[in-house]
């Protein structure tokens, strides 16, 4: 069966994200951008897949800017067999990737559909649920582990009350979660190799989808700074400054 995986360009989870002077968003000229870290364990999932024969062929997916190439090479360098670029220049909203998505599946009819549970950036959490719904696909969200018995999907799931595991009928929309799987470093020759894969260049109107922002962004705010701490001698001095500083017990 096909595997797709949906990979998106974010700011490396390094780089210290700031507010642009005009609090229209963060700024990103010349900042160091990657795959969003819960992407790059989709890819793995789906490479640890096609090394287990249970996945034939990898097509890795991203909606952005021409430069979004560069994290598509990535993942074809870890063992995607290609890649399909849907190019905007617009800011990609949950909704509208989830549109694109659905009409990749539809083409290339995948069996399993790997996404991270949240890209790092907008901090969504929307675009596989979303992908789910349009398509009418079982989701098995976070997942920690992901198995298939039976010709069904099994997603053992972290939940507040401790693990649930479900059975998916396909194709299944899975959303991973950072327990799932440690990904690989990839090698200079796997990344000279994946130069030569095919790489797709599509626009969102191919897919009948429009990009136009529906959502707008009114203020972007760094976080209050933290007050430096202060080292207390002994408990009593502690007990002491939480009564009468900051009058807490
Ligand atoms: P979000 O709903 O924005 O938190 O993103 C969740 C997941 O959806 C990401 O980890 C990706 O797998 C996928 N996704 C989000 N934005 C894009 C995009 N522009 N291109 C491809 N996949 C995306």
């Amino acid at each position: 069966m096909k595997a797709l995986v949906a990979v998106k360009r974010v700011v490396d989870y390094n780089v210290k994200v700031r507010v642009k002077s005009d609090h229209t968003g963060v700024e990103l000229t010349n900042v160091k951008m990657a795959i969003n870290p819960f992407c790059e364990i989709a890819v793995e999932e789906a490479v640890r897949l096609k090394e287990a024969g249970i996945v034939t062929e990898i097509i890795a997916v991203t909606v952005g800017p021409q430069a979004a190439q560069e994290q598509l090479r990535s993942a074809l360098a870890v063992g995607a067999d290609r890649a399909i670029l849907v190019q905007t220049e617009d800011e990609a909203q949950p909704l509208a990737i989830a549109k694109i998505l659905k009409a990749i599946v539809d083409e290339e009819q995948p069996q399993v559909i790997l996404l991270g549970k949240q890209a790092i950036d907008g901090d969504n959490n929307q675009t596989g649920q979303m992908l789910a719904a349009l398509g009418g696909y079982s989701q098995g969200t976070f997942a920690s582990k992901l198995t298939f018995v039976d010709g069904k999907a099994q997603v053992m799931r972290e939940i507040d009350g401790g693990l649930q595991t479900l059975s998916l009928t396909l194709p299944v929309v899975v959303t991973t979660d950072l327990r799932l799987n440690e990904p690989r470093y990839t090698s200079l020759p796997n990344i000279m190799k994946a130069k030569k894969k095919p790489l797709d260049i599509k626009s969102p109107a191919d897919y009948g989808v429009s990009t136009t922002p529906t959502i707008k962004t009114i203020k972007v705010e760094p976080p209050r700074e933290r007050q430096a701490g202060v080292i207390v001698k002994t408990v009593e001095d502690l007990v002491s400054k939480l009564k009468n500083e900051a009058k807490v017990i």
